[in-house]
Parts: C-alpha cells; sequence; structure tokens
C-alpha cells in the first residue's frame, strides 16, 4: 500500500469563497431581518398586542440576561485566580493562532501552500521518506499521496434579493479551477527549491486528481427556455471535462489515462483544461444543490421545481453512463448560505435518488462527513445506504480533528455485527483540509492522528485510504 489517498480536502484562497451570501444569512435571514419587518408593521396593531410583542420579545432577553451576567462574573472571578487565568488565556491564544494559521494557508499562493504541506510531512517522517501507517506490530510506508482537491460552486443566482448597489453577480467557478491548477504547476516547479535531502533531489510526495464543483442551480439545459444574463449550459460543462470517460472500460484504463496529466506543464489557459483533468464531481447543497427537487422544497412554482429536477436527472444519468463519482457534502453544517437549504443536505434526498429507477444502482456516490457527529439518525441513514447500495461510500473527512473519533468509529462499526466487514468497505479517508484547520493546528497531524490510531488494524487502514478511495474513484 504505498499510496495513500485522501479523497477530501480543499485547497482553495481567499478570493473564492462567496463571503457575502455567508454574511447575508448570518445578518439578514436571522434576527435582524424578523426585527426589521416586525417594526416596519408595528404601527398597524393594536396597543396590548404591541405590549403582548415586547413584552414576548423581551422575555427571552431577559432570561439571557439573567444568564450571561452570572456566567461573566464568574470568568472575570476566575482571571482573578492565576492558574485559571493562564489556561483561558491559553485557550484564546489557541483559537487566534488556528484561525491565523487558516488565513495564512488561504492567502498564500496555493503551490505554496501544498510546498509547505509536503515540507512539513518529509520533516515528521524524516528518515522514512514518506507517511508513515502504523498498527499491530507493523508498519507501512507511503511515499506517494493522491489528494483528490473538491472544488467548490460558490456561484449564486439570488443576488436579486441583495439590497446593495453592487452584487455578487457571478462568481465564476472557472477562476477557481485556474488557480488551482496553477498551484499545481507552482508546486511541481518550485518544490525543489525548498524540499531537499543530503542524497538529492525527491520524488514529489502528491499527486493531485481534483473534483469539478457543480451546482445545477448555475446551469440550464439546452432545451431549457433561455434566462436573463449570460447562459452556462450543463450539458457543455460535463461534455468539455468529461468526454472520454466513458470508453474507460476498466479502472486500469481510468488509471493510466488520469496519470498521463502533467500539471507541470499547465500553461494556465483554462481553455486547455478538459478531459482526465477532473476525477470527479463534487455537490455541495447548503450553495442550493438540491439532490432531489421535490414539492416543499421552496420553489416559486412546480415548472422551476420540473427544471431543476430535469437537470439533476441529466446529471446522474451523465455521471453513470462515464462512470463519474459524484461527492456530496453530508452532515447539517457547512457554507449554509440559506437556512432553506439545510434539509438538502440529508441522506434522505438521495435515498430518493437512488431508488427511483434500477440503474441509479450504479451512481458512484460518496455521502461525506458519515452524516456529522451530531446527527445519528443520518449516520445510521448512510450506514443503510452503504450496506443497500454498492457503489455508494462516504468518507469520515474533518471528523479526525479529535483523535478520539476512530475509537468512537469503531464502535459503532462493531455494533453492526455481521454487516462489519461490509461497512468497513465503504469507508474512505478524508482530511477535508484547509477547512479543518479551524480545529487542528495542521496538515500533518491529522494524518499523524489516523496513522498512529490503534481503533483500526494496519490491514483496516489500508482500506480506509487506499482500497476503497481506489474503488470509489474506479481506479480498481
Ligand atoms: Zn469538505
Amino acid at each position: 500500500m504505498p499510496v495513500f489517498y485522501d479523497s477530501h480536502c480543499h485547497i482553495m484562497n481567499l478570493s473564492h469563497p462567496n463571503l457575502m451570501a455567508l454574511l447575508k444569512r448570518v445578518f439578514m435571514d436571522s434576527v435582524p431581518r424578523r426585527l426589521i419587518w416586525l417594526f416596519e408593521h408595528l404601527g398597524a396593531i393594536p396597543l396590548f398586542l404591541k405590549i403582548l410583542i415586547w413584552f414576548l420579545l423581551f422575555l427571552p432577553l431577559l432570561v439571557v440576561l439573567l444568564l450571561v451576567v452570572p456566567f461573566v462574573l464568574f470568568m472575570l472571578l476566575l482571571l482573578l485566580i492565576p492558574p485559571a487565568k493562564a489556561s483561558l488565556v491559553e485557550k484564546l491564544k489557541e483559537k487566534a493562532a488556528k484561525i491565523t494559521n487558516l488565513l495564512a494557508v488561504m492567502e498564500t499562493e496555493i503551490g505554496d501552500c501544498l510546498i509547505q504541506l509536503e515540507e512539513e510531512l518529509r520533516k515528521q517522517y524524516e528518515t522514512k521518506g514518506g507517511l508513515v501507517l502504523y498498527g499491530g506490530s507493523g508498519e507501512e510506508v507511503c511515499d506517494r499521496i493522491v489528494m483528490t482537491p473538491l472544488v467548490m460552486d460558490f456561484g449564486l443566482k439570488n443576488y436579486r434579493n441583495s439590497k446593495s448597489p453592487y452584487k455578487v453577480r457571478w462568481k465564476p467557478v472557472v477562476s477557481q479551477v485556474e488557480d488551482l491548477c496553477l498551484g499545481f504547476r507552482n508546486y511541481y516547479l518550485y518544490r525543489s527549491a525548498y524540499i531537499k535531502s543530503a542524497e538529492g533531489p525527491l520524488p514529489p510526495l502528491f499527486e493531485f486528481h481534483p473534483f469539478l464543483g457543480l451546482n445545477t442551480v448555475n446551469y440550464q439545459l439546452q432545451s431549457s427556455p433561455a434566462r436573463e444574463g449570460h447562459s452556462s449550459f450543463l450539458e457543455d460543462l460535463l461534455e468539455k471535462n468529461f468526454s472520454g470517460f466513458e470508453c474507460d472500460t476498466s479502472p486500469e484504463m481510468r488509471r493510466i489515462n488520469l496519470s498521463k496529466r502533467d500539471w507541470s506543464t499547465f500553461d494556465g489557459n483554462i481553455e486547455s483544461i478538459g478531459p482526465y483533468d477532473f476525477a470527479g464531481i463534487k455537490v455541495y447543497p447548503p450553495l442550493g444543490f438540491n439532490p432531489w427537487p421535490e414539492e416543499g422544497d421552496g420553489y416559486p412554482d412546480s415548472s422551476e421545481m420540473e427544471r431543476e429536477r430535469e437537470k439533476v436527472l441529466y446529471l446522474y444519468d451523465f455521471c453513470i453512463g462515464h462512470n463519474i463519482p459524484l461527492t456530496t457534502h453530508c452532515n447539517d453544517g457547512g457554507f449554509l448560505v440559506n437556512n432553506s437549504y439545510r434539509e438538502f443536505s440529508s441522506p434522505e434526498k438521495w435515498a430518493k435518488v437512488l431508488e427511483q429507477k434500477v440503474e441509479y444502482r450504479a451512481l458512484r456516490l460518496n455521502l461525506a462527513h458519515f452524516g456529522g457527529a451530531e446527527r445519528e439518525d443520518w449516520r445510521e441513514m448512510i450506514a443503510g445506504l452503504l450496506l443497500k447500495y454498492d457503489n455508494v461510500y462516504t468518507d469520515i473527512s474533518y471528523q479526525g480533528v479529535d483523535r478520539k473519533i476512530y475509537g468512537r468509529l469503531k464502535l459503532l462499526l462493531d455494533s453492526y455485527g455481521a454487516d462489519r466487514d461490509r461497512l468497513l468497505k465503504k469507508i474512505v479517508f478524508g482530511s477535508d483540509f484547509m477547512i479543518n484547520l479551524q480545529d487542528i493546528a495542521s496538515y500533518g497531524k491529522y494524518l499523524q492522528y489516523f496513522a498512529e490510531t490503534d481503533a483500526f488494524t494496519l490491514e483496516e487502514k489500508g482500506l480506509l485510504c487506499h482500497e476503497n478511495a481506489m474503488r470509489y474513484l474506479f481506479l480498481m
């Protein structure tokens, strides 16, 4: 098992996320918007109702104040006790250091970010020549790490609701792809200036096969009526990036075709990006991608709902016809830009997709994050789908920021008794780097927690970071 797969990570810079969309949800879709509505309509309401509203409005505030004031006083009191003060200050410093670290990694050029990751890992495993996995009394050295950075389609079509003079009107995914591919190129071109050994130059530790971020909401089918602004067609996007995949009749063919891409020769021209530059597709429901548009999902009318449904059907048929792995965010957190999108992430939506027709059993799907640590119901549902459908997988990205997660995962798997081994073959390792830096100091540390946990044997670790990943990616 010389190749380690990190099947869920993100490599982006500060210009890529749609920060306006997030700000809008935090400040406008929540309390302030409701308050504004209330103040606007207050004049028309009878006096006794007004008094009642004010009372109800301030009741929670009063309760919060009663809880917060003693808490603040308690914290201030703690600050008077030197050991407690030191630990509190330490915690604040730690959080600030993590945020600074995340900002630094998002601000530096992507190639430099990747070089720094390799420098860190080379230092960590100095004499071993790669990442070392431990298990029982044995160990295994992985001298190559395959990363599949997931591009996210941050474009949103709801800008019309914005009252600002200037709006985020288009946030094309192509500029993100351009930055990412230039980053790959720069990693290969400049790494030797930083990474050296006494024996001479070292071969690159990383290999990259990105996933294309796609939100069908931002595209239209050629058959649909034209809409305002310029149109991007779903058919063109998929054809441009994945034509040729349908001829890969075996995983070996896919592996050979993907390995032909030499990123060091990328000329910076987005037009030269095409088949085999991406290994799969990433969809992200918190940004509005709806896996199964249906009544009650907030569409203005049924024809709009039908149009969205047609697009996702096209996408699934295309993915199946071309054997494209499709990763979807599947926990109820994330970069949520509208509260009504929260349920789009639910595995229940995917259960509806998979049961549409027997052909959909061939959909190569990764329900990422295993539902998240807080949603046991989602996790259970995902486990059911993993057991029911051969081509459905899940990943454990982000959760490994806490080294105890692996012990808990082992307990969960053990509780499935006879199905344990079948489930274990459907779980894929992922880091969720660089998002995970909110809760962990570095990429090396995240990998180290996995490499060193005694919750899994060396063979079981090999399933998660090698075999299962390769099967999901149609490389084995
Ligand atoms: Zn992620």
